[in-house]
């Protein structure tokens, strides 16, 4: 399947764009994020300089019967506001990662729809 395809059918409005698939056991995007520049989750300023970037994993929903893991490059900012206690932070990709989680946003709620049918 082409990048474009699959950003268009697991990523849909979302910033990042598809670098590679594997399709082997299970489906492997490595994918990066396009976001603009983040704010501090603590102080809210917008972050001016990047400090690095590095690969998070994220679970993400099933494609049929396969697993589907991203491997997602993201930045790690400055938080450049002198009172901060914070002096850098990663950046979230909306409706794609969020903060301490494995698994992505999508699929968390997917799971959350699950339980609650279930339930
Ligand atoms: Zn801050």
């Amino acid at each position: 399947m082409a990048s474009k395809a699959v950003e268009a059918v697991l990523f849909p409005g979302i910033d990042v764009r598809v670098e590679r698939v594997c399709d082997s056991i299970g489906v492997l995007v490595v994918a990066v994020s396009t976001a603009r520049p983040s704010r501090c989750p603590d102080c809210r300023k917008q972050a001016r300089r990047r400090h690095s970037t590095y690969q998070r994993t994220l679970n993400d929903r099933p494609l049929g019967s396969r697993r589907v893991v991203v491997r997602l490059r993201v930045r790690r900012y400055f938080c450049d506001r002198k009172s901060c206690f914070r002096k850098t932070f990663v950046e979230q990709v909306p409706g794609l990662s969020e903060r301490h989680r494995r698994s992505s946003t999508g699929l968390t709620g997917w799971l959350r729809s699950i339980a609650i049918e279930l339930g």
